[in-house]
């Protein structure tokens, strides 16, 4: 919750900026925060989760009529994974209203990429969210099973430089039809995030690498999104939407935020409109 009303302030004196919704939660009769400010209030919620001051609670009647009659008009959007140790609202103390919320296994575009890319457009172009945060974790399954893929793939591709493999042998490779299941075809996809977080590193334990790689990985999708949409593209580049990273550490239950992608200004030169899936041209991304 983003502070519902104005009699609720003096319970937040400690916060640094205080954003009011005229309804009680955010619908269509609020403004748009810009992107600086919606940090500033997802940090700020961030800090209430940690400290165990949450203030979202439950929706009233009233509450939830707004929503209903007014449509949305939330604070950020948040690309974040499915694990159920993560929960976006949550972490952030929000309520129904407050975040447009992605989640799939690692917070990743490479799947489903048309529906996370175009939800993010959605978002961005009819909703008037001016912060995209790319929300990675620690201890994510998702990247850790992929960087178990490449530690395996590694270590056969050491034994085939004395053994030759039979083709039958051979690993499925990323985006190749030759997954055994949808679920290996996502780990496929996440696997060079592993290799570049090893190559990073110059080496390291499966752990030690897997971890790097949730950084490595909130870069990558975040590239993604820069690379292969002509609309995010040029609001990031216009300055009226920020496209962030963070990681938010399961343990302290605290969000670090990283900042914009290293990569950004080479990726606003890009052209690309349209993402592989739906036709358009395949890029490295990471
Ligand atoms: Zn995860």
């Amino acid at each position: 919750m983003f502070c519902s009303c104005l009699g609720e302030q003096a319970d937040h004196q400690h916060e640094q900026l205080v954003y009011t919704s005229k309804l009680g939660v955010r619908t269509t009769v609020d403004e748009p925060l810009s992107a600086s400010q919606a940090i500033e209030v997802l940090q700020a919620g961030n800090r209430r989760f940690v400290q165990c001051d949450v203030k979202a609670g439950g929706l009233g009647p009233d509450m939830r009529r707004a929503l209903a009659s007014h449509g949305q008009r939330p604070v950020a959007t948040v690309i974040g994974c499915a694990d159920s140790r993560c929960p976006v609202e949550q972490l952030f103390d929000a309520r129904p209203g407050d975040i447009f919320v992605l989640r799939n296994a690692g917070n990743t575009c490479t799947h489903a990429e048309g529906s996370m890319v175009g939800s993010v457009e959605y978002s961005v172009l009819n909703l008037e969210t001016k912060m995209i945060l790319v929300l990675g974790h620690t201890g994510c399954g998702a990247i850790m099973g992929a960087t178990k893929q490449f530690m395996e793939r590694s270590a056969q591709e050491s034994t085939d430089q004395s053994t030759e493999a039979s083709e039958s042998e051979q690993p499925p490779q990323p985006g190749s039809c030759k997954s055994r299941s949808t679920l290996l075809g996502l780990l496929d996809a996440l696997v060079p995030v592993a290799e570049q977080a090893c190559v990073e590193l110059g080496g390291g334990s499966t752990e030690e690498i897997a971890a790097h790689a949730v950084k490595v990985n909130v870069w990558r999708t975040i590239n993604f999104l820069l690379s292969y949409s002509l609309i995010i593209r040029e609001k990031v580049a216009s300055g009226e939407v920020g496209l962030q990273g963070a990681i938010y550490d399961m343990s302290s239950g605290a969000v670090e935020f990283l900042g914009k992608s290293p990569k950004q200004a080479q990726l606003l030169n890009y052209d690309g409109h349209v993402v592989p899936s739906m036709g358009g041209p395949v890029r490295q991304v990471s």
